[in-house]
């Protein structure tokens, strides 16, 4: 839900200006597109999952060897 810090109220997405302001003008923080937008730590947790996947497939391939 986007908030208004000048308005002090949250505003439904829907009535919010296609560039993310609200109706008096003020730059929403939570514009449009902003919140589809994956955040960091998703990929970061994502690239240690296939670091630990890719370690545990070594393991087993090692296991298997010896
Ligand atoms: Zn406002």
């Amino acid at each position: 839900m986007p908030w208004c810090e000048p308005c002090g109220r949250f505003y439904n997405p829907n009535t919010l200006r296609s560039d993310g302001t609200c109706a008096n003008n003020h730059p929403v923080a939570d514009a449009k597109g902003a919140s589809t937008k994956v955040p960091w730590h998703f990929w970061m947790l994502l690239i240690a999952l296939g670091i630990y996947l890719g370690w545990r497939v070594i393991q087993g391939v090692v296991w298997l060897a010896g």
